[in-house]
């Protein structure tokens, strides 16, 4: 009791095919919750088309269970139950000689919806699917492919069906219109509430869409899990290769953190006098100073101009300090400091823990350096890199 069923559930599913020697889907279990955009991805021949359409009982399965809503699809009347659950293929399955309106209120009639519903439906879609009112009129091939598959999209989201089943529903769009789509689809899915189940074989559109990614190879499971968990946990070489080594070597860059980078500071304790600061800023051809208590806190900088103007009338470091300055944590992500970092006039930024105590600084020359490897790879020349500071 009060537990979430979920949307689908697959149970130790198996599919055999007659005269196949190897199953076409084997021994699978997963879950598809409420809201979920699972993306099933693999090769071709893995099983993907396989596996999804015994949701809605196109193909029949061999061994296990699949539930929809908790329960067992065989216990639904099949045509029923695929009313009830969207479908969209690549050649978005219009009726070629159907307008686009007739097109659009096909399944809604079929489901008997009352006829003034129907009458504003075909206007809302085709706003939504942001295509011009005058298109209803038409017939599907005076529209180009993308528009065509707006139309799909638009139809199978708009319904009222909660779950849609989407099978390379983009594989035949050039790069542009695709983006377009899945914007579409994504915007849709947030906002009507739409659990999907997506089958692709490109990682990249896997990546941006899914909540779910589920990664199949002849017919068995290999990984599931979240885009990040897929992108920086991949099972294994086949899921590895899926990716791409672009995206790797980008996954890696995205996930440096401070403390990846961070080098030692040149610091001075605050009763220093301003002597041993300059002495100490001559050795280390550094223009600023770190300034720390006796237990590391970070109390501030100085800065040389300061020291200079006032060497005559301050005795100690703390009364030329400047508390006023911006600091980084060791676990927080490059990524989101980047810029904080570059377009700082400081050429680097003081990293503290917890406490307050100062562990490191990055510098920009670090940066640089993480940079380099982002766009050349970071082949044999990994480690150490940072320690070559440019100031
Ligand atoms: P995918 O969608 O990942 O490309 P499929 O689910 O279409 O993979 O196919 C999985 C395996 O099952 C493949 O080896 C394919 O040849 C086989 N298969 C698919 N449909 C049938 C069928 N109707 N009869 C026999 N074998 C099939
Ligand atoms: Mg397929």
């Amino acid at each position: 009791m009060g537990e979430k069923i979920p949307m689908v559930e697959f149970k130790d599913v198996s599919k055999i095919y007659p005269k196949m020697k190897n199953p076409a889907v084997n021994h699978i279990s997963f879950e598809i919750d409420k809201g979920d955009f699972c993306c099933l991805i693999g090769t071709s021949g893995s099983g993907k088309t396989t596996l999804m359409r015994m949701i809605n009982r196109m193909n029949s399965v061999t061994k296990g269970e699949v539930l929809v809503n908790g329960k067992n699809v065989k216990s639904f009347n099949p045509v029923n139950l695929r009313r009830h659950i969207g479908y969209v293929i690549q050649n978005n399955g219009l009726m070629p000689h159907m307008t686009i309106r007739d097109n659009i209120i096909l399944v809604p009639k079929l489901l008997k919806w009352p006829k003034e519903k129907l009458a504003g439906e075909a206007q809302k879609l085709i706003q939504m699917a942001e295509l011009p009112e005058s298109y209803l009129d038409r017939y599907p091939t005076e529209l180009s492919g993308g528009q065509q598959q707006r139309i799909g999209v638009v139809r199978a989201l708009a319904a009222n069906q909660n779950l849609i089943l989407m099978d390379e529903p983009f594989g035949a769009l050039d790069p542009i219109t695709r983006e377009s789509l899945q914007n579409l689809v994504q915007n849709l899915q947030v906002r009507l509430g739409k659990t999907i189940v997506f089958v692709t074989h490109d990682m990249d559109e896997a990546l941006k869409l899914a909540t779910k990614v589920v990664v199949l190879h002849d017919g068995q499971l290999i990984q599931v899990g979240t885009p990040e968990e897929i992108l920086h946990h991949p099972a294994n070489d086949y899921v590895k290769s899926l990716i791409g080594e672009e995206r790797l070597s980008e996954a890696k860059y995205e996930t440096v953190k401070v403390k990846n980078v961070m080098t030692n500071p040149i610091k001075i304790d605050l009763g220093a006098s301003l002597p041993d600061a300059l002495t100490m800023m001559k050795e280390h051809r550094v223009d600023t100073l770190l300034v720390v208590d006796n237990s590391d806190h970070l109390k501030g900088y100085i800065s040389i101009d300061d020291l200079q103007r006032n060497y005559s009338n301050a005795s100690s470091v703390s009364d030329i300090l400047i508390t006023k300055l911006s600091t980084v944590g060791p676990d927080e992500y490059l990524r989101d400091n980047f810029s904080r970092i570059m377009s700082r006039n400081k050429s680097y930024i003081p990293v503290i823990d917890g406490d307050n105590k100062l562990v490191g600084i990055v510098t920009r020359a670090s940066l640089v350096n993480v940079v380099y490897q982002k766009i050349w790879g970071d082949k044999g020349h990994t480690q150490n890199n940072t320690e070559k500071e440019a100031n």
